[in-house]
């Protein structure tokens, strides 16, 4: 996380700042705020189910979101 404190997001006014997601084979495995200008990586989260995602993957793709 390159953006912690009130100084160092205020460098980021004005750019054009957006939350994508990252997903494999279906499963959305981190959410981040990215900024398209510079490409700094404000914020970012993994999903706390990746575990559980990796197992069932192969066997079956469409389980996603099932806990
Ligand atoms: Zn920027």
């Amino acid at each position: 996380m390159s953006s912690s404190n009130f100084k160092e997001l205020s460098w980021y006014i004005g750019h054009d700042v957006e939350v994508v997601r990252y997903e494999k084979a279906g499963h959305v495995y981190n959410i981040a705020i990215e900024c398209n200008d510079c490409g700094t990586v404000l914020l970012s989260f993994e999903n706390p189910n990746n575990g559980y995602q990796e197992q069932k993957e192969v066997q079956n793709p469409i389980a996603e979101g099932v806990e």
